[in-house]
């Protein structure tokens, strides 16, 4: 690295996993011991009073074993990282089969003096929650010498056709997970068929915790009215449609397996000739069609709760009758030579209580010139960000979900979230080449401490301690209750800490 030891003030927007991993990334590669390390602050925002983004928000409650595996991993090298993520998923199962939680293991970035967290905050012209304190991107401006934008997908792709007939998965998932927005809870009362479309993770996420009985969920963290929804539930069959073919499907065998051994419920067997393997199938797609094959581990018949995959179908037109069913049109496709879906020109049509569209997600614009709206993600390459004249904004990097597109395991982000923290190391010590000059913003003799309306806000700025004691007692809560946690909403927020 050069000699010169420029000052390095990082401010990311987003407080989930990238933005940690980043943290962690650059922290640990700067210790404090060392010359560069002195002159390092790393300050992460987030709209949300809590941290830690999706693991808290988006992880499904019966996976605690994920919020374990991740954070503890910020100073391997990708090849210790895939050995120390078997060790830590083998140790974190044992831990969750006697019942702890390791996600303190999160807090460990945290604890770096060089860290602080402003939860509460929102940065930009998002829109947020009325007790946030809303911040124009320029103020940070003085402040530091770097952004990072790791915002996340936090809005749901939604088919225009499907009108507001259907639910987005996002809306289910932030009802299970208690996030701020406080959706509305599903009409489970009054659904005996749903219907999710899209056969991605969170699809297979949702089908198993609605086919979960009290006794699997009650343990969990999961708020009490949820888990007496769901034991109340009316549903009976889930069928989870895509426009492609089992071996396209974008959900992984891990999850797959955890829907096809739930003991409650039953697979509605697959036509064999479906199941048939392309041509140069990979690995994973074998799997997942030998599991196909194989089918659910509770056979129909032995079960009143069953599922089943449809394929090749394109929702056309969602229609909700007024004596409460709802009507879905299909186109139904065929594959052309790149896998793509077309329409063969017949058409079908299935009966349901609920649509629920989980499709995919797409990022919300920090800056718009710094945005791609067909993406739906930043402007970048490798995690440099480009304005819409593609000049590169100097110091602004992106990473995870905002920056590539809501794909991939958390794993997949922290590989993402640690070669965005090397490339934006490697610019500021080693200088960046440009082909013409850059974008200039950010202040490379940066002011201290945050901008002065977070320094001195009226609104409640949730720090890392606050948040430590809020978790403690979350977690104590739950105890009480024999159960994960029990999570607090922003009024209980600022009751328990005032
Ligand atoms: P996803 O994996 O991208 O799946 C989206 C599904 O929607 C696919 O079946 C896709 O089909 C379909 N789709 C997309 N656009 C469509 C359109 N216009 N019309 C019809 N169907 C359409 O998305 P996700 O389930 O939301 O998951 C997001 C990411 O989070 C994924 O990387 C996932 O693996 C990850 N995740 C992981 C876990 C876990 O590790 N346990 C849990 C949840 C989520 P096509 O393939 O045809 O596009």
């Amino acid at each position: 690295m050069a000699a010169t030891i420029k000052p390095l003030k990082i401010a990311i927007l987003g407080g989930g996993p990238s933005s940690f991993y980043c943290a962690s990334r650059i922290l640990s590669r700067l210790p404090h011991s060392s010359p560069e390390g002195q002159n390092v602050q790393v300050h992460v925002y987030d709209r949300l009073w809590a941290p830690h983004g999706l693991v808290r928000y988006g992880v499904a409650p019966d996976h605690p074993e994920v919020k374990v595996s991740i954070f503890s991993t910020a100073l391997f090298s990708y090849t210790e990282f895939i050995l120390f993520y078997f060790i830590v998923c083998f140790v974190s199962q044992c831990l969750t089969f006697f019942g702890q939680n390791c996600t303190h293991k999160f807090n460990e970035t945290a604890k770096d003096p060089r860290f602080r967290f402003f939860g509460n905050v929102n940065v930009g012209d998002t829109p947020s929650f009325p007790h946030a304190l809303h911040l124009p991107l320029r103020a940070l401006f003085p402040h530091y010498t770097h952004l990072i934008i790791s915002n996340g997908a936090t809005l749901p792709v939604i088919l225009p056709q499907l009108g507001n007939a259907s639910t987005p998965a996002l809306s289910l998932v932030h009802w299970y997970t208690a996030h701020p927005s406080q959706p509305p809870p599903p009409r489970l009362e009054a659904m005996p068929h749903m219907t999710l479309l899209g056969h991605g993770n969170v699809s297979l996420d949702i089908a198993r915790m609605m086919f979960s009985p009290p006794e699997r969920l009650a343990p969990l963290d999961l708020p009490e009215h949820v888990v007496e929804k769901i034991s109340n539930t009316s549903v009976r069959h889930i069928s989870i449609v895509s426009r492609r073919g089992p071996a396209e499907a974008a959900f992984t065998a891990k999850e797959l397996r955890e829907l096809l051994t739930l003991p409650r419920a039953a697979m509605i067997p697959i036509p064999e000739e479906l199941l048939v393997p392309p041509p140069n199938a990979t690995r994973q797609q074998k799997r997942i069609l030998d599991l196909l094959r194989k089918g659910s581990t509770t056979k129909t018949g032995e079960t009143s709760y069953t599922w089943s995959l449809k394929f090749f179908r394109s929702p056309t037109k969602v229609t909700q009758h007024t004596n409460e069913y709802t009507t879905i049109e299909y186109d139904v496709n065929q594959l052309d030579a790149q896998k793509r879906a077309v329409p063969t020109g017949e058409m079908d049509m299935q009966r349901t209580h609920g649509v629920v569209g989980s499709i995919g997600y797409r990022s919300e614009p920090i800056e718009p010139a710094w945005f791609n709206g067909g993406l739906g993600r930043t402007r970048n390459v490798i995690g440099r960000v480009f304005n819409e004249e593609n000049r590169r904004v100097q110091g602004v990097y992106s990473s995870g979900w905002a920056s590539n597109g809501a794909k991939g395991v958390l794993a997949t982000t922290m590989m993402d979230a640690y070669s965005v923290a090397e490339t934006l190391l490697t610019d500021h010590f080693q200088g960046e080449t440009n082909a013409e000059p850059p974008v200039e913003i950010l202040n490379s003799d940066p002011r201290p401490g945050g901008p002065p309306e977070v320094e001195h806000s009226t609104a409640r700025v949730i720090s890392y301690d606050d948040w430590i004691r809020i978790d403690e007692e979350e977690i104590r809560r739950g105890q009480a209750r024999k159960k994960e946690r029990e999570r607090m909403v922003w009024a209980d927020v600022i009751k328990f800490l005032s």
